[in-house]
């Protein structure tokens, strides 16, 4: 079984002096490929050196440049041109993390709308697919994205946790949807359970948002809380579950969706 995780926070201090072992158990519960997400202009960095460090075959790892809603208040008049310069590199697959947080408005709206709208005017210009974060903020990342699809080559919503009217709107535009670890969540995730079954196949995509959201029905629970890509397949698992399908034809086509989405290499 192959599976390549969409989205994992390898840049965070949990993992440090850990990577290689978090590598090593990914690797060998079938998580083939990442996708490490950037989430500001350093961190989008320390993804790619990462990737570069970890990853001598070039095949493996893959990267984000991009900052989160919550930090759009960074954006600068370098920000532009030093993301343009990590995108150019042929391990930085896709434009974010980006988008609206309109939940916790770490960062005022108008700057988070500026903000994506900066991220989404690159992915035009570079032809790179767009990795975006979306919460309590449905309908205005609409109104901004439809100036843009046509343009667009693709775009994922990434850990999608909202309803069946965003769902079908984000379908509606041919975008892609991300599914996490919180879909094995009994107090907040069992929405989703019937809503799996709505995302056609080609662009459902699997992601782990490691460390955090660990599968709740993970077993035996590891004793430090923490999530990590090795824990995929348990988000397999429930999204299978609930469609109705195989693990091993889940796992066959979400992963060919990732490869493709993202350009991804076949792995030996
Ligand atoms: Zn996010």
């Amino acid at each position: 079984m192959q599976l390549i995780d969409i989205g994992v926070n390898l840049t965070n201090p949990s993992f440090d002096e850990k990577h290689q072992a978090a590598l090593d158990r990914a690797y060998a519960a079938g998580v083939q490929q990442l996708v490490l997400t950037g989430t500001s202009v350093d961190g989008s960095e320390q993804a790619l050196e990462l990737c570069v460090k970890f990853d001598q075959s070039g095949q493996r790892l893959f990267s984000t440049a991009g900052i989160h809603p919550h930090s759009a208040s960074d954006w600068n008049g370098d920000s532009a041109q030093r993301l343009r310069g990590l995108l150019n590199d042929r391990r930085v697959r896709a434009v974010g993390e980006c988008g609206l947080d309109f939940n916790r408005d770490f960062s005022p709206r108008p700057q988070q709308e500026k903000v994506l709208e900066e991220h989404l005017a690159l992915a035009v210009e570079l032809k790179l697919p767009v990795f975006l974060h979306e919460r309590d903020a449905n309908v205005r990342l609409l109104e901004i994205l439809r100036g843009y699809r046509d343009h667009l080559t693709a775009a994922v919503v990434h850990c999608f946790t909202g309803e069946q009217q965003a769902l079908f709107s984000y379908l509606d535009l041919d975008l892609h949807i991300g599914i996490t670890g919180w879909i094995c969540d009994e107090r907040r995730g069992t929405h989703l359970h019937p809503l799996v079954r709505e995302i056609p196949r080609g662009r459902l995509m699997l992601e782990s948002d490691a460390p955090y959201l660990l599968p709740r029905t993970l077993r035996p629970k590891p004793k430090n809380g923490r999530n990590e890509p090795a824990y995929l397949p348990e988000v397999l698992r429930e999204v299978a579950l609930h469609r109705n399908e195989s693990v091993e034809d889940l796992a066959q086509h979400s992963t060919a969706s990732a490869r493709a989405f993202f350009g991804l290499p076949a792995v030996d």
